[in-house]
C-alpha cells in the first residue's frame, strides 16, 4: 500500500466536498463501515488478569506493542501488555504482508531499513518462525516520469539508510524485468527491484513476536481493555483496566486506530485520521510472481500458495474527526485535490456512528474500548472485483483462480505519513506509537525506538523525525 497526501486526506478533504451536493449521494452509498469482527491471527493464549504492578504498560498487542515489549524486557524491565480483544486481531493481522519502504517520506527510511535488518535476525532471536523472507520486490512502471520519480526517491533514501541496513535496489529492463514479471502481459519500461525487500505473514508474524516477548517474561492480558491513567505530581503513576489498576510509571499507547479516543479522555490532541482499505485472497493460481506492485494492484504470495491481493485503492470515511481536524489537515489540501489517485470518501453509517461515541468517561466506568474488542472496516466489493479484473489481465494465470477471503482493515494516518513514535511532552512516563501505514515493515524497528526512549537509552535511529511535537504544534 501507498499513501499519498492526496489518500491521506480524504477524511477532512472529504468533508469540504460534502457540500457539493452532486457527489454527496454517490459516497452515501460507498460500502465501508466499522463492525465487530474475528481475528485473522494465529491466536497466543494471554494472561487473565494483569499484575499490581510493572515497570510499563503498553496498551494494545498489536505488532508495536508487543514488539515494544520484547525489546522493553531484554533491557531487563518488567512489562504488562494489555489488550482489549486478542494479539494482532486488527490492523496486525490484516495487512498485505509485504515489506517495503519504496515511495514513503524519506523521514521514514531509515526506522524501514532499521526494522527490516531487525525481522531478518528476529527468528533466531526469539528462536521461532516470524514468517519473514526478504525475497526480493519488483515495483513496475510505464512512464518515464514514474521512473525518474523512483529515481530520485532512491538516491535520496540510499542517503538517509543506516549505515548497517543499506537500501540493496537497483533498476531493471529488458530480459531481466521480464523474468521478475513472468507472463506479464503489459510493456512495463523498467521496474524498481529492492532485494531486501519482501513479505510475512500477518496472521502469524505479531503472534510469534508476543510469544518471543512472553518467553522474556512479558505478560500479555487478552480481553482487558484499559480505561485511563493516574498522575502524580504530572507524571504517570497508575493505568487503569477493566480488570484492576497497574503500578507504574511508564505507559506506551499502541492502540493503533483507537490511539486518538483514548489519549482524547486525558485531553491530550494525537491528530490522525483513520482509512479503510480492502483485501483478498485467491487460491488455484501457479506461475506469477511472489510479490510486485504495478499500476493500482499490488499482490504477495502466501505460504500456502494462494496470492494476498490489494487494490491501491483507500477510503476515507468522513467521522467527526474530519471536522475537529480539518484545519490540521487543510494547509496539505491543495496537493490532495491536485492528485491522481481515485478519490473515495465515504459518508456512511460510521458519520453518525462517531458521533455517538463517548469522548470522555470516568475510570470506573465501561468505555468505548470494551464495547469494540475486534472491529474492521467492511470491504469494498467494487475495488476488489476490479483489481482481481486486472490480475487476470496482467497475469492470464489469475483467470484459474478463485476469491477464497475478502476483508478490511483501517490504518490511522497523520497529515505528513510519518508515523509517531514519542513521549508525550505534557505528562512524564507517557509515551505514544501509531499513525503507521507500513508498520507491519517498521514495527521491530519501532518497537527498538520505543524501548529506547523508555529506557531513556541512545536511540539507534533519529528518534527527532517522529516526534508528537510536529503535527501538534502550531
Ligand atoms: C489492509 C491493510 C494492509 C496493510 N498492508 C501492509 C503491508 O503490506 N505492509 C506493511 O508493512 N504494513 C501494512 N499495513 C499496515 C500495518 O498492518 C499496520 O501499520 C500495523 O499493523 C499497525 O500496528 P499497531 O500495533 O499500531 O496497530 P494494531 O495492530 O491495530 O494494534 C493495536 C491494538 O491495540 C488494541 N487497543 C486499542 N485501544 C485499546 C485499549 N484502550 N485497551 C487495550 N487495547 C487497546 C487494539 O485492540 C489493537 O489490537 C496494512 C494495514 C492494513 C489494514
Amino acid at each position: 500500500m501507498k499513501l499519498t497526501r492526496r489518500n491521506v486526506l480524504l477524511g477532512s478533504g472529504g468533508l469540504l466536498l460534502a457540500g457539493a451536493g452532486a457527489i454527496t449521494i454517490p459516497m452515501a452509498l460507498r460500502p465501508g463501515s466499522l463492525q465487530a469482527s474475528k481475528s485473522r491471527a494465529r491466536p497466543v493464549s494471554g494472561q487473565g488478569t494483569p499484575p499490581a504492578e510493572a515497570d510499563v504498560v503498553i496498551i494494545g498487542a498489536g505488532i508495536m506493542g508487543v514488539s515494544t515489549a520484547l525489546f522493553l524486557a531484554e533491557k531487563g524491565l518488567s512489562v504488562v501488555v494489555c489488550e482489549k480483544g486478542q494479539v494482532a486481531a486488527e490492523q496486525s493481522s490484516r495487512a498485505y504482508g509485504q515489506v517495503t519502504n519504496f515511495g514513503l517520506p524519506q523521514e521514514v527510511v531509515e526506522l524501514g531499513q532499521q526494522s527490516k535488518m531487525l525481522w531478518q535476525g528476529m527468528n533466531a532471536r526469539i528462536g521461532q518462525d516470524t514468517s519473514y523472507r526478504a525475497y526480493g520486490r519488483v515495483q513496475a512502471f510505464k512512464e518515464d516520469s514514474e521512473i525518474e520519480e523512483a529515481r530520485a526517491w532512491l538516491a535520496k533514501a540510499e542517503a538517509v539508510a543506516p549505515v548497517q541496513a543499506p537500501i540493496r535496489a537497483r533498476f531493471v529492463e529488458g530480459a531481466e524485468l521480464e523474468q521478475l514479471l513472468p507472463g506479464a502481459q503489459s510493456e512495463w519500461k523498467a521496474g524498481y527491484y529492492q532485494d531486501d525487500d519482501g513479505g510475512m505473514e500477518p496472521a502469524f508474524a505479531a503472534p510469534a513476536v508476543a510469544e518471543g516477548a512472553m518467553a522474556r517474561g512479558v505478560t500479555i492480558v487478552t480481553e482487558c481493555a484499559v480505561r485511563g491513567f493516574e498522575t502524580e505530581g504530572g507524571a504517570v503513576s497508575h493505568v487503569i483496566t477493566e480488570k484492576g489498576g497497574v503500578r507504574t510509571k511508564a505507559l506506551v499507547v499502541a492502540g493503533g486506530s483507537w490511539s486518538r479516543l483514548f489519549l482524547g479522555n486525558a485531553d491530550i490532541n494525537f491528530p490522525v485520521l483513520p482509512v479503510y482499505l480492502s483485501q483478498q485472497r485467491i487460491a488455484g493460481v501457479e506461475g506469477p510472481p511472489a510479490v510486485g506492485a504495478a499500476g493500482r494492484v499490488v499482490w504477495r504470495k502466501e505460504v500456502d500458495g494462494s496470492y494476498s491481493n490489494g487494490p491501491r485503492f483507500m477510503t476515507a470515511p468522513i467521522l467527526r474527526d474530519s471536522f475537529s481536524l480539518l484545519f490540521d489537515f487543510l494547509p496539505v489540501l491543495p496537493e490532495m485535490l491536485s492528485g491522481d489517485t481515485p478519490l473515495d470518501m465515504t459518508l456512511g453509517s460510521d458519520l453518525p456512528r462517531s458521533f455517538g461515541i463517548e469522548r470522555s468517561w470516568k475510570l470506573d466506568q465501561q468505555t468505548p474500548f470494551e464495547r469494540a474488542r475486534i472491529v474492521a472496516p467492511t470491504h469494498n466489493d467494487g475495488t476488489l472485483d476490479a483489481s482481481f479484473g486486472w490480475l487476470k489481465d496482467e497475469f492470464p494465470a489469475f483467470k484459474e483462480g478463485r476469491v477464497i477471503e475478502r476483508w478490511g482493515g483501517m490504518v490511522d494516518v497523520a497529515k505528513d505519513e510519518i508515523p509517531v513514535i514519542s513521549p508525550v511532552p505534557s505528562t512524564q512516563g507517557l509515551f505514544v506509537m501509531g499513525g503507521f501505514t507500513f508498520g507491519l515493515t517498521q514495527g521491530l524497528g519501532a518497537g527498538e525506538l520505543m524501548a529506547d526512549l523508555v529506557a531513556g537509552d541512545v536511540p539507534k535511529i533519529n528518534a527527532k523525525n517522529f516526534e508528537l511535537a510536529r503535527i501538534t504544534a502550531g
